[in-house]
């Protein structure tokens, strides 16, 4: 069955636009043009992810997102926000919303069909998959292989779980502290440098054969695995 999205945006073209491509790409599209249709619709019908926009009459993108959040049965809903503004704190604010991710406008219909699989792979894990994929990345977990344009990378165990991490939130910024808990694990006592030492290693193994740097720096927040832009 195709994952059904709902686009809440109160700006038509962009609905049309959203439509002709989630369908394209092999997902089911429902609308809503406020955050009240939107709360509606889920109500009646609860879709695989949401993709809201900030900017709604009525009731803001961010008030419904707080709302799906209360309610228990919408609880772990994915909810992808889709936002004009651009500085990093903002992005930050998004997410503690409770949003799961945070996409900028404008974007590419490739990105956001990454992050859209993404958030959805994550709150299903029965339908995980085995390989994880970014631009011209994958990485394959049952054989613990990684490669890029079809080219072996060879990686240590904590590139690779750093990595792992990375592709499972393409395009979202991770502080060190963030890292530090996520891929060592809470109790390590490690200092925030170890993190930059294992991106380096990671960034040189990952544009050793070439092609785009994959691993953005985002000065005083952390780092991304995203197009460098
Ligand atoms: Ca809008």
């Amino acid at each position: 069955m195709k994952p059904l999205v709902l686009v809440v945006e109160d700006e038509a073209p962009l609905v049309t636009l959203l439509r002709y491509n989630l369908e394209r790409e092999g997902f089911a599209v429902s609308e809503a043009a406020d955050g009240e249709e939107a709360l509606l619709s889920i109500a009646e019908r609860k879709p695989d992810a949401v993709l809201l926009d900030w900017m709604l009459p009525v009731v803001s993108g961010l008030e419904v997102c707080r709302r799906i959040r209360r309610a228990a049965s919408t609880r772990v809903l994915p909810v992808i926000m889709l936002t004009a503004r651009t500085d990093e704190a903002d992005r930050v604010r998004g997410l503690d919303s409770g949003a799961d991710d945070y996409i900028v406008k404008p974007f590419s219909t490739s990105e956001l069909v990454a992050r859209l699989r993404a958030v959805i792979r994550r709150a299903q894990p029965s339908m995980a998959e085995d390989v994880l994929r970014y631009a011209d990345l994958s990485m394959d977990l049952t054989a613990h292989r990684v490669s890029r344009a079809d080219q072996p990378i060879h990686l240590g165990p904590t590139e690779f779980r750093l990595l792992q991490h990375f592709l499972r939130y393409p395009g979202r910024v991770f502080s060190r502290e963030q890292l530090l808990d996520r891929v060592w694990g809470e109790d390590a006592e490690l200092e925030m440098r170890t993190v930059d030492v294992h991106i380096r290693r990671l960034r040189k193994a990952l544009n050793e054969g070439g092609g785009d740097d994959l691993l953005r720096t985002v000065r005083s927040v952390g780092y991304a695995l995203d197009r460098v832009r």
